[in-house]
Order: structure tokens, then C-alpha cells, then sequence
């Protein structure tokens, strides 16, 4: 393992570091970064769209996308870089991740001609993209997913629901995952496609979340038409473009959760004198699994540097610290008693990150793969063990069969 950068990554960290601190401000271990996607819209945008295009100017938007597309045609490496570099500053954030993260390599990879279209905007900030995968019984089982898109000479007709599609109510396109053959075992029978989110038979309608935002909706699709053209994969190998989706979204090793740090819990006891020993336990814990974290995120790079690609191992990342941030916030709140009932603004700004940690916290641990799954990934597919009993592989049963 390579704990050091080479001369070419250190100079590519340097100039990324360099820009970021012109333009960006640093960030403070208690800052309320997720507190960003708290505002409303009409400023969160605008913000969020400024920051994107200039960092499309810099070459810093999409790194690892071909030049011909906009991208920087860089390694996957300096883009771990960049993005270990920009979670050290205070940016707009969760607007643009799914689109430039999963979205947009998908269809880079897959489907050419739509990526002509689609990806240069995309880089720029000009549209927003959002993730139509999860179902209300599809999420964990992705592959049982139920919305149905039927083949009409050029086009198709899409009726179903999806839910927890984060940022659907201000995105302007999806990748949708479809069932084209309800006949074909499940994982055969899909398809994934691109929709215009302004499409008519097309309602969003926003949940709201315990934090009190709003960033993740439902999204209903009433006779929905998606031209042919607008198919990403060939029809029933849809399962294949999720796969792909998933490998993108490994690679954002580095990548912050944007909740609270620990060092910010450990400077609060510091400043408190709480030096008893589960204190003292908590915070070592804590380091302990950020020095974990990040000896492993210097692995990845190794293995990058050697040309491999991030695989199920990068699991680990969110399985630590999602429930890390749920922890802290946690110890946080415990240290004020009673008073950590009361709002954020009883208590000055480090508590707004607090009381955002706590809330965020659980839909961390659930998002991208609940710590179950994750765990099962790294048990079957890392450490080889024996895996679960799995019933669903074969054709799949008709409604009347069923009963
Ligand atoms: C903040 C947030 C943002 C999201 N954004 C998007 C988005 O943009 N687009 C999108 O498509 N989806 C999105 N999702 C949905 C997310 O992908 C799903 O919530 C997730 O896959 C879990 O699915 P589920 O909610 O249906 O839970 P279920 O699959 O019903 O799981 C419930 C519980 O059972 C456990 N479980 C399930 N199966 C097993 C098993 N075989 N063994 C052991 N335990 C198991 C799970 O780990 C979980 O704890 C988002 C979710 C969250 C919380």
C-alpha cells in the first residue's frame, strides 16, 4: 500500500488544493455542511449551479468523463483526489452528486448518442439529474421492481411509482430502471431508460423527512411516453445498466456524507473536561474508524495506481460512517441532557450540524444500501462466505400462480 502520493498525483493534489482555497471557503469540523440542502430551493440552486459551472471551467466537474463529452479525461485517481481535497471545504452540495456520480456515466458508458446530448449540460450544471430506481416494495430488492414501460412501435408507455427519488422535484431528467418483460426472471426483465422529468403523466410529490426538509420525493407515471431512442440498455438487460450505475457510484471513495465530524464531538468534551472513560472510549472508537476509513481509502488509490477498479469492498466506507455520524450526533445530544430536546437555535451553529446528524443519520445508514445489505456484500462477495438462501433467481410466478 502506498501511503504517499506520487510526484504526478502530489502535483495534482497541489494545484486542486491550490484552486479549492482561492475559491472556496475551509470547512470546520462542527459546520453544518448537509445544512445546505436545508435551504430552499430558489437559493440552494442558484448556488449550487455557480459552484458547478465554475468548476466545469477549472476541469474539476466531471474528471474522469472523455473530453469529448466535456470532461476532463483525467484517472480515477485524481479524481479521488479532487474529491478528498474538496471535502475539506465548504461547497454546495446534493444537487449535482447523482447526476455527475451515477447518471451521466451510466449513459456515457451505455448509450452514446443519448451522452452527446445529455452529458455536456449535465458537467456544466445546466440540468439536473435524479436516480428512478427504488420502488415502495423494491429497494433492498431492486430487481422486484414493478413499474411497467410497454413497447409501442418507436416508443414506450410507462405506468408505476417510484419513492425516495432524492432531488426529483427540481431535476429536469432521470435514469428510470423499468420492467419491459414481466414474463423473464426478474433480473431479465428490465430496462433502463432516460425521462424527461417534465414529461406529461409525470407527478413528483415531496416527503417530508423528520429534519423537516423536503429533498427526496414520490414520482408517479400515468401513460408516460419515452421514445425508443431514449432507451439506455437493450431491452431486458436493464439489470446490467444498474450494475454499472453501482460501479460509478463506487468510486466516490473520499466522498464526505456531509454530516457531523467526530472531531467535533471530541473537541466539545475537550472543551467540557469530560475525560470519564466512556468518553474517552467513544472518541478513540471514533478515530479508530476514521483512521480505518482512510488507510483504506489509501488502499483504493493503490489499487487504482495498479489500474484495478474500486469492487464490493467499497462497502465499508458508508457502513462506518453513516453509523459514526448517527453516533456522534448521538453523544452529542446526550452531553446537553434535557436541553438537547430544544432546537438547534437554542444552541449556536455547531448544533444545527448536531441536530441535522442525528436526523440524517438513520437515512444514511439506509440510503445506497442499508448496513444489512452491506455487510452481506462484504461477507459474501469480499470475504467469500457461504451466502443467503436466495428463492428469487428462477422465472418469475404470475399473480394467479402465486395464490
Ligand atoms: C436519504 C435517502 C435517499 C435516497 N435516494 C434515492 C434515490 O435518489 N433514488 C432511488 O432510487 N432510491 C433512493 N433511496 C432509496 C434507497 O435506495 C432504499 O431506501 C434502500 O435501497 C433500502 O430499500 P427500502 O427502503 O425499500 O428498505 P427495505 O429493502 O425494505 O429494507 C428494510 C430493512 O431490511 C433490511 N434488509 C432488507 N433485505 C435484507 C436482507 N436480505 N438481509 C438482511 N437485511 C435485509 C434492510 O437493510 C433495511 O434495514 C434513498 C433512500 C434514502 C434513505
Amino acid at each position: 500500500m502506498h501511503l504517499n502520493d506520487t510526484p504526478d498525483q502530489a502535483a495534482y493534489r497541489a494545484a486542486a488544493r491550490a484552486w479549492l482555497s482561492a475559491n472556496a471557503e475551509l470547512r470546520r469540523d462542527g459546520d453544518d455542511l448537509a445544512g445546505f440542502r436545508a435551504l430552499p430551493d430558489a437559493e440552494k440552486l442558484p448556488r449550487a449551479r455557480a459552484w458547478q459551472a465554475k468548476k466545469a471551467a477549472e476541469g474539476y466537474a466531471a474528471i474522469m468523463m472523455a473530453p469529448a463529452l466535456g470532461g476532463a479525461g483525467g484517472t480515477p485517481i485524481q479524481h479521488i483526489i479532487y474529491r478528498q481535497e474538496e471535502a475539506r471545504y465548504r461547497v454546495p452540495f446534493g444537487v449535482y452528486e447523482i447526476g455527475l456520480g451515477m447518471c451521466l456515466p451510466t449513459i456515457a458508458s451505455l448509450a452514446p448518442t443519448l451522452a452527446q446530448r445529455y452529458v455536456p449540460p449535465g458537467i456544466r450544471g445546466e440540468e439536473v439529474w435524479c436516480q428512478l430506481f427504488s420502488e415502495p416494495s423494491a429497494g433492498s430488492d431492486l430487481a422486484a421492481l414493478q413499474t411497467r414501460a410497454r413497447r409501442e412501435g418507436d416508443h414506450w408507455i410507462v405506468n408505476g411509482q417510484k419513492i425516495w427519488t432524492s432531488g426529483a422535484h427540481f431535476s429536469d431528467y432521470g435514469i428510470l430502471l423499468a420492467r419491459t418483460d414481466p414474463n423473464a426472471p426478474k433480473h431479465a426483465g428490465l430496462t433502463m431508460f432516460v425521462v424527461d422529468m417534465k414529461a406529461p403523466g409525470i407527478s413528483v410529490r415531496p416527503l417530508r423527512q423528520m429534519s423537516g426538509e423536503r429533498d427526496f420525493n414520490e414520482v408517479f407515471f400515468d401513460n408516460v411516453t419515452i421514445l425508443d431512442s431514449h432507451r439506455v440498455t437493450a431491452p431486458g438487460a436493464g439489470w446490467q445498466g444498474a450494475l454499472t450505475t453501482l460501479m460509478f457510484e463506487r468510486m466516490n471513495v473520499g466522498a464526505d456524507i456531509g454530516l457531523i465530524d467526530w472531531r467535533a464531538a471530541a473537541r466539545y468534551a475537550r472543551e467540557r473536561k469530560a475525560d470519564d472513560a466512556v468518553t474517552r472510549a467513544k472518541v478513540a472508537d471514533w478515530y479508530i474508524e476514521s483512521q480505518g476509513v482512510n488507510l483504506f481509502a489509501y488502499r483504493t488509490l493503490t489499487a487504482l495506481s495498479g489500474g484495478e477498479t474500486p469492487g464490493p469492498e467499497q462497502s465499508i466506507g458508508k457502513l462506518v460512517t453513516a453509523r459514526q455520524a448517527q453516533d456522534v450526533a448521538q453523544f452529542l445530544l446526550d452531553a446537553l441532557a434535557e436541553d438537547g430536546a430544544l432546537c438547534e437555535e437554542h444552541h449556536g451553529e455547531m448544533w444545527a450540524a448536531v441536530e441535522r446528524a442525528w436526523c440524517w443519520g438513520a437515512g444514511m445508514r439506509i440510503a445506497g444500501g442499508g448496513d444489512e445489505i452491506l455487510r452481506n456484500v462484504i461477507a459474501e462477495r469480499v470475504l467469500h462466505l457461504p451466502g443467503e438462501p436466495r428463492t428469487d433467481k428462477g422465472p418469475r410466478l404470475k399473480a394467479r400462480e402465486q395464490i
